[in-house]
């Protein structure tokens, strides 16, 4: 088992970085679940066999740097990273005060760059994969989202900025853009009448679930995708294929 594949999920604790955790072990790997959130960490890996919690704040330089020499203490490489820590913001430009906007640009994007730039030298060795989590927020526009969707939209360009800049060692750096799931984090957010305009825009007429987006986001990290790199893969329902709007 010791030269079984290591995977970085940040945002392990619950929602789709939990679903992401748990098929990387269904097939095989191992896997560092980072979160800021101590108690749900705990209470969702300590259970799991092959499952590394690590408490950290992944908007803070210091701590994503400790998160690195933490796995690599315990497991001795990283072949995978998942940029997937996220928090969500809904709220008109006029109404979004400075603190708000740093604070979604704090996890969502600064988060996505020091993982990331930690994570290179790792990710060398091993010639391993990038997957980043944006959303359909940041491929098309809609009102309230004016923080957390461009957080998203610098998250799809900095997909391709890394991708550009890795791909000399090896690593492959893609991004998937999931469409509504019934996350916590979604449900803090989505009013009712924005989950009945999702319903509607989406030709699928539904949510998502956590484990459709995870399978996308372990295929993207797999030697299965050897070949894909720089490329953003919407998991919608097909919301980004129609010009259906949102409110
Ligand atoms: P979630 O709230 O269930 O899980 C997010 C996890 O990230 C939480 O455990 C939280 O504690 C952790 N986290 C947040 N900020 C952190 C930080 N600074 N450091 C460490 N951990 C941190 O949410 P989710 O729906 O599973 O979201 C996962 C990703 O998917 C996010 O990037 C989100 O923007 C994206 N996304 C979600 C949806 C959706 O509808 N749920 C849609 C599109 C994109």
């Amino acid at each position: 088992m010791t030269d079984a594949k290591v995977a970085i999920v940040t945002g392990g604790a619950r929602g789709i970085g939990l679903a992401a955790t748990e098929i990387f072990l269904e097939q095989g790997w191992r896997v560092a679940a980072v979160d800021r959130d101590t108690e749900e960490l705990h209470r969702a890996c300590d259970p799991i066999a092959n499952v590394l919690p690590v408490e950290a704040d992944i908007s803070d330089p210091q701590a994503v740097d400790g998160v690195i020499r933490q796995v690599v203490r315990q497991w001795g490489r990283v072949d995978a990273l998942v940029n997937n820590a996220g928090v969500a913001l809904f709220s008109r430009a006029g109404q979004t005060n400075f603190e708000q906007w740093r604070e979604v640009m704090a996890t969502n994007l600064d988060g996505v760059f020091l993982c990331t730039q930690a994570a290179i030298p790792e990710l060398a060795k091993t010639r391993g994969a990038i997957v980043n989590i944006a959303s359909i927020s940041g491929l098309r526009a809609s009102t309230l989202r004016v923080a957390y969707g461009t957080s998203k939209a610098a998250v799809i360009h900095l997909t391709k900025q890394f991708a550009a800049e890795l791909g000399e060692q090896g690593i492959r750096v893609n991004c998937v853009a999931p469409g509504p799931v019934k996350t916590k984090l979604a449900m803090a957010v989505h009013a009712p009448e924005i989950i009945s305009a999702y319903y509607d825009a989406i030709p699928l007429n539904r949510y998502g679930e956590a484990r459709e987006i995870a399978e996308a986001i372990v295929f993207l990290c797999s030697d299965k995708a050897s070949f894909i790199s720089g490329q953003t893969l919407a998991v919608d329902g097909g919301f980004d294929a129609t010009g259906v709007g949102l409110p």
